[in-house]
């Protein structure tokens, strides 16, 4: 199926909103055309004018670091912001639905509820793999507007393999989201790399993770063009703050010292995964590809309480679907990973 036939009806036919800056982005001495403010006070360079609706400066940074057609990069307020703008391109309301492998990233099935669209889903292997033949029967049967592959998986770490992702994409006659939001920490092949071949295939990468700008709340895709129109059509005309445009493209400037850090990062996971598992009390340390760990042991729940007392905050997925007494432990500092350890050690040996 072609883009404009697998859009929402009402978005074939939007009228997009225009913005100031849309109608004029050249240079100019004097703006009296968005109603902005003429002064600041708070001192911060440009603070009362609106911020770029296209993001360019970030666009043209990650372009350059990650060798990305610029006109296939969209920045969005967070990957959350973009995930949700493929509901409202794709799903209508009531009546269209997504397929989602569990366990994998909550956020996929709360937008599904919010924006009203079913969620079908298809369990993945015991060793969280995928189950291919499975998908492909969901695809037949449901014909989902949108199916969603996160690779490396949260909360798992595992990925998928690039030729898997490839197959599985090319089935698909609706758009396949791939969520590489943790790919920085793997040296998988990026499923960017299918975009040119299928245009239904959408890239997600953020720099919350490995750009360690969470609080910025910067997301990309990676699209056809098409795609891309079509996510700037629908997104608030503002949705990345000024500020966080500006740090963005500050952090992308040291990509150097970031994939420095994520070979450390990298290093420290497979340095805590050997301690936890010479852990008496732990049954499993899954091989991860990002910047946790999916640790089982035993009581994880009570465990997880008990690590909450001592001040130290994991996450509990024991109630998600093939995770029963699993933990997920982010990677931190050395100092964190070793008074992590050392708790668990203390807490398993007294549970
Ligand atoms: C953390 C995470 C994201 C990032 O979300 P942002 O909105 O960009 O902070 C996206 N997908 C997955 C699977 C994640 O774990």
């Amino acid at each position: 199926m072609s883009i404009r036939e697998l859009l929402r009806d009402n978005i074939r036919s939007l009228e997009p909103y225009s913005s100031a800056r849309d109608d004029f982005s050249g240079t100019a001495s004097v703006f009296l055309d968005a109603n902005e403010n003429w002064q600041d006070f708070v001192d911060f360079d440009n603070i009362n004018r609106y911020p770029d609706p296209h993001s360019s400066a970030v666009k043209r940074a990650v372009s350059e670091v990650f060798g990305y057609d610029e006109r296939m990069v969209s920045i969005g307020n967070g990957s959350d912001e973009l995930i949700d703008i493929m509901y409202r391109l794709f799903c209508t309301p009531g009546r269209d639905s997504v397929l989602i492998m569990p366990p994998t990233y909550g956020e996929y099935k709360v937008l599904a509820s919010i924006n009203d669209v079913d969620v079908h889903t298809v369990v993945q292997n015991s060793d969280f793999s995928l189950n291919v033949e499975a998908i492909k029967k969901a695809l037949d049967e449901c014909s989902p507007k949108l199916m969603f592959i996160c690779s490396p998986n949260n909360p798992t770490g595992v990925s998928v393999p690039f030729e898997v992702i490839r197959e599985l994409t090319e089935y698909n006659r609706g758009i396949t989201v791939v969520d590489e939001a943790y790919l920085d920490f793997s040296s998988n092949r990026s499923a960017v790399d299918l975009i040119a071949g299928n245009e239904r295939v959408v890239v997600l990468r953020t720099l919350s993770k490995a750009w360690a700008l969470a609080g910025g709340r910067i997301g990309i895709s990676v699209t056809s063009p098409e795609i891309a129109d079509l996510i700037y059509m629908v997104k608030y005309p503002y949705n990345v703050p000024l500020l966080s445009q500006a740090y963005a493209a500050a952090a992308l400037s040291r990509a150097d010292r970031v994939r420095k850090e994520v070979a450390l990062t990298v290093a420290e996971r497979e340095r805590v995964k050997k301690l936890l598992e010479e852990t008496e009390g732990v049954h499993t340390v899954f091989s991860s590809d990002a910047n946790f760990l999916l640790v089982r042991m035993n009581k994880a729940h009570e465990v997880f309480l008990e690590l909450r007392k001592r001040g130290i905050i994991v996450r509990d997925r024991s109630r998600e679907v093939l995770c029963d007494s699993c933990l997920r432990i982010t990677i931190g500092s050395r100092e964190e990973n070793d008074l992590l350890v050392s708790a668990v050690r203390e807490v398993l040996g007294g549970v």
